[in-house]
């Protein structure tokens, strides 16, 4: 069973790879090319499987982004270890269901033990709780919902049993940079993103304490602060001792953002950019951004596993629930029911890389950034807008008739279409931006330089 189809596509994978550093890193077709080549009628009957999977990789590979190339710089985008691409097909193979212990037992222990290692290597408090998920977006919503049912329950209020009619006020405090999975996360909670009381930033998006003070003083209520490790347009960090300290003066529960900035608490080199991180009392991360794992993963952590347990925990008569807890139901502490078993792909990468190999991967996409912007700023109407404290930089192309932004846009199609790199545009601080990440393994001094080449060229034919 299965054999011919699974040796196509180890055969498609070889040649993929083989492929990969010299293939253009974006798309090179259109949508409606796209659904031509994919389309049609629904399939009334059976086809042969080997086929389907050929026609798959040939009809889709036109379409697909070279997102684990080592050129690739957009968003925030991690590559895939061989380790971790391994593990993960041994995943789909043995398809548990990673929600219950008995679901898979080699499934929980190895999410057990992988979550232990990661708050090791991320230097959180050792008595941590932890959730897998599928990214940053339902990690940030498992660390507000502990968050919500800690101070509540403080207030005397059981916000699973009887919702947020009625319930006290939550306050929650953010700064005004925070990620949008944090607004998102408010909505499904119920608090709503409206509601936040915004704290003023500096111009890296780093939160002001004392404009922090200031708020939190205004009023006592059961309140949340989010705070930030990478900004997703900076990469800077909201000073997090004077946060967590402050928020604590007023009985504040500290959710932290740390979706790829998390890491640099593993640096020595970095961790003055996270000092007094582990004070918080939940933390999100992405484990597919910086660890270099695929898509999806992430992790919540929380230095309350009674809260965290209440806000996710779930009982139901059919479920055969582990005696005395002695082995770990996942489906506790994560908003998922049935689940993909993800800490396969997490600890397989973590033991390939070790601590040092992991650090090694965060400290060298640091460097890139830098080398990045020294070669960008130096180069002629090239501005380069952030401090690269760590793997992003901002950059626009000035236009001689003023229109920046114009410019900027065109420069960054231009090199999307030139194929030798990928990165994006945003917008910062009312400014057209081309935004770089480096986030993959195996990006080198040479793909930098390659890159950086790319982009000067193109703009030099883009005025
Ligand atoms: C990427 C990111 C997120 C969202 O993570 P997903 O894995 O995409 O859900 C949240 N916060 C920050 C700062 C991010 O960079």
């Amino acid at each position: 069973m299965a054999r011919e189809e699974l040796d196509e596509v180890l055969s498609y994978a070889n040649s993929f790879l083989d492929a990969l550093p010299d293939r253009p890193v974006g798309w090179r077709v259109t949508a409606d090319e796209l659904r031509a080549a994919l389309g049609g009628p629904l399939p009334e009957g059976p086809s042969n499987e080997r086929d389907v999977i050929v026609e798959l990789a040939k009809a889709a590979d036109a379409g697909i982004v070279g997102t684990t190339s080592p050129r690739y710089f957009g968003f925030v985008i991690g590559g895939v270890t061989p380790a971790s691409l391994a593990a993960d097909w041994l995943t789909s193979l043995w398809d548990q269901n990673a929600g219950l212990y008995v679901g898979g037992p080699s499934a929980s222990v190895v999410e057990e033990i992988a979550g232990a290692w990661l708050i090791e290597m991320l230097g959180l408090p050792e008595h941590c709780s932890f959730g897998f998920t599928t990214g940053g977006q339902m990690a940030n919503f498992t660390g507000l919902a502990a968050a919500r049912h800690h101070v509540l329950a403080a207030a005397g209020w059981d916000v699973e049993a009887r919702g947020l009619q009625g319930a006290p006020t939550v306050r929650v405090v953010a700064g005004a940079e925070r990620h949008s999975t944090v607004d998102r996360a408010l909505r499904f909670l119920g608090i709503g993103f409206q509601t936040q009381e915004l704290v003023a930033v500096d111009a890296q998006g780093r939160i002001e304490p004392d404009a922090l003070a200031d708020v939190l003083a205004a009023k006592e209520a059961p309140t949340i602060v989010c705070a930030q490790a990478g900004n997703v347009n900076t990469g800077s960090f909201d000073p997090l001792r004077r946060v967590c300290e402050i928020a604590h003066d007023h009985n504040a529960w500290v959710h932290v953002d740390g979706a790829f900035g998390l890491w640099a608490n593993a640096s020595p080199e970095l961790r003055h950019l996270t000092e007094g991180v582990e004070l918080a009392d939940s933390w999100a991360t992405d484990l597919h951004k910086w660890l270099n794992v695929p898509y999806d993963s992430g992790i919540a952590f929380c230095a309350h596993p009674d809260s965290h347990r209440a806000s996710m925990g779930t009982q139901a008569a059919y479920l055969i629930h582990s005696e005395g807890d002695v082995e770990r139901d996942e489906m506790n502490w994560n908003p998922e029911f049935s689940r993909r078993a993800r800490g396969f792909s997490v600890y397989a990468a973590m033991r390939a890389l070790g601590r040092t190999g992991i650090v090694d991967i965060v400290e060298r996409c640091c460097a890139n950034a830098r080398r990045f912007g020294e070669k960008l700023r130096a180069a002629e109407g090239v501005e380069v807008l952030n401090d690269v404290v760590l793997n992003q930089v901002l950059v626009r192309f000035l236009a001689e008739e003023g229109d920046h932004d114009r410019r900027t846009a065109a420069v960054v199609a231009g090199v999307q279409a030139e194929g030798t790199c990928w990165l994006s545009g945003s917008r910062w601080h009312d400014m057209g931006v081309m935004r770089i990440s480096v986030s993959n393994w195996q990006t080198t001094v040479d793909d930098v330089d390659r890159s950086v080449d790319a982009i000067l060229k193109v703009a030099a034919r883009t005025p």
